[in-house]
């Protein structure tokens, strides 16, 4: 199933209207395959625009993660300079690029895949295993439930500690009670 976000096969269709029809192509392709099929057209190369950061809205900004992105893609069908960015991959930005949702760390994951596959190494390859890895180690800390319990705990110790400090105030006559106990005792 495709993640739903932004553009999806399972709901894009519903924006077809009397006079458009809008018709969804090339699902059967990964990003990268699609960037390999680009690579015969010089034009294609020279005007494709993926990014949507940026103060210039006709180019690619370069530095956002879509852009470091589709430079990898590039360099994994062995293009290193496309003209639709104006600096070639840096692999220092892999390291600190923002990976914010989830359909992006298994897109990073295909990219090394097809490098891998494919006999590619390089610094830029091994930054973005480091990045996918750090992903994930922070995606499982997320979801890690001995973390999980420790929260519990911590939960649960404050409840306790509200509860029996504010006893007196719930149960009314508790106060009392443990008063005239106190008083019957001397
Ligand atoms: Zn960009």
């Amino acid at each position: 199933m495709v993640y739903p976000w932004g553009s999806t096969p399972a709901t894009n269709y519903l924006m077809s209207g009397d006079q458009t029809r809008l018709v969804l192509d090339g699902c059967a392709y990964t990003r990268t395959e699609k960037v390999e099929l680009l690579c015969n057209y010089p034009t294609a190369l020279r005007t494709l625009k993926v990014c949507w950061e940026g103060s210039a809205k006709e180019r690619n900004c370069g530095v956002c993660e879509k852009c470091i992105r589709t430079k990898m893609n590039l360099m994994t069908v062995g293009v290193p300079n496309a003209l639709c960015f104006d600096e070639p991959l840096n692999p220092a930005d892999i390291l600190c690029m923002r990976v914010r949702n989830d359909t992006q760390l298994p897109e990073l994951q295909t990219i090394l895949d097809y490098a891998c596959k494919r006999g590619i190494d390089g610094l830029w390859v091994q930054n973005l295993r480091q990045r996918i890895d750090a992903c994930i180690a922070r995606k499982q800390a997320e979801s890690n439930p001995v973390r999980g319990l420790r929260h519990l705990f911590r939960l649960c110790g404050a409840l306790a500690r509200r509860g029996l400090g504010s006893a007196r105030a719930w149960v009314p006559g508790v106060e009392e009670r443990a008063t005239t106990r106190a008083k019957r005792q001397k």
